[in-house]
C-alpha cells in the first residue's frame, strides 16, 4: 500500500487580484525545482503577453461547461464574470507521482478543495495596504480601468475569507513575502510523514543497530 507520505502535497495559493501571487509563484518555481504549479482553464480574454497553455488555457464558455459537466475539473468558479477551473487528472497524477503543487485559486475554489482534499495546505496572500493594491493593479496595466475598479471592489469580498487559510502572508518587500512562502513549503516537505517515506532506509538501517 502507498504511504501517506509519498504523495506530493497540494498547496493552494489565494489573494485579491493585484497581491502578487503570480509574480511570487513564478519566483518559487524557478528556486524550487520540486514544486509544479496547476494552469488553470479559463474564459476570461488573454492579456497581452499572455500565452495559451502558459499561463492559462484559455476555452470558451461552450468549451468550460463541457469540461464542466464531464467531471473534468477538481473545482472551478465564477470569479469577475469569468469561470476558471483546475484540471482534475492533472492534479492527481501530479500529486501521486510525488510532486508538491500549487494551485492559484480565488477562495471559492480554496473552499472547495479543503472539502476534497482535507490535507492540502493553504495560504492567503494579502498586500501591505488597500492603497498598494490599486497602484499595483493599475501599474501591472494587464487591465482596462473598469475591469481593476471590479477587481478592487472585489478584494475585499476575497480579504474577508483569510481566516480560513492555515498561512497568512504580507507581500510588502517582495524577497521577505518570496521567503516566507519558500518556508512554509519546506517546513512541510519536513513533517514526519513525508521524511519517513523519503528517508525509509536511512531510518531503518539506523534503527537496525549501529
Ligand atoms: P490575477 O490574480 O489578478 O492575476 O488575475 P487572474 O485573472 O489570473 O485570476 C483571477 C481570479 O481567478 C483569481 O482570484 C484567481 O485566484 C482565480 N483563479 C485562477 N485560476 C483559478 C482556478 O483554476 N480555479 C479557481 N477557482 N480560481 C482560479
Ligand atoms: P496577482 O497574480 O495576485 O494578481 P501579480 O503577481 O500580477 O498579482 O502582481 C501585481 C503587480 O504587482 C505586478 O505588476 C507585480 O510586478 C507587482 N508586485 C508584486 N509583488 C510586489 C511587491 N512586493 N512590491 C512591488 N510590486 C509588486
Ligand atoms: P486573472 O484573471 O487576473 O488571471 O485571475 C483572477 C482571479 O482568478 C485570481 O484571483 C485567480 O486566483 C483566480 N483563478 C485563476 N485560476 C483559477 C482557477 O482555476 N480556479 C479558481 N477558483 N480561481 C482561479
Amino acid at each position: 500500500m502507498r504511504q501517506a507520505g509519498e504523495q506530493g502535497t497540494l498547496f493552494v495559493i489565494s489573494a485579491p487580484s493585484g497581491a502578487g501571487k503570480t509574480s511570487l509563484v513564478a519566483e518559487m518555481l524557478k528556486q524550487d525545482t520540486r514544486l509544479g504549479v496547476s494552469i488553470s482553464h479559463t474564459t476570461r480574454p488573454m492579456r497581452e503577453g499572455e500565452r495559451d497553455g502558459v499561463n492559462y488555457h484559455f476555452v470558451s464558455r461552450d468549451d468550460f461547461e463541457g469540461m464542466i459537466a464531464r467531471g473534468d475539473f477538481l473545482e472551478h468558479a465564477d470569479v469577475f464574470g469569468n469561470y476558471y477551473g483546475t484540471s482534475q487528472i492533472w492534479v492527481r497524477e501530479t500529486l501521486a507521482k510525488g510532486r508538491d503543487v500549487i494551485l492559484e485559486i480565488d477562495w471559492q475554489g480554496a473552499e472547495q478543495v479543503r472539502r476534497l482534499i482535507p490535507e492540502c495546505v493553504s495560504i492567503f496572500i494579502v498586500p501591505p495596504s488597500a492603497e498598494v493594491l490599486r497602484e499595483r493593479l493599475t501599474g501591472r496595466g494587464t487591465d482596462a480601468p473598469d475591469v481593476v475598479e471590479r477587481r478592487l471592489a472585489e478584494a475585499s469580498e476575497e480579504c474577508a475569507h483569510a481566516l480560513e487559510f492555515d498561512y497568512l502572508v504580507v507581500n510588502d518587500e517582495f524577497a521577505v513575502a518570496l521567503a516566507d512562502l519558500l518556508a512554509i513549503v519546506r517546513c512541510h516537505r519536513l513533517r514526519m510523514p513525508v521524511q519517513q517515506a523519503r528517508h525509509e532506509g536511512l531510518l531503518a538501517r539506523l534503527s537496525g543497530g549501529l
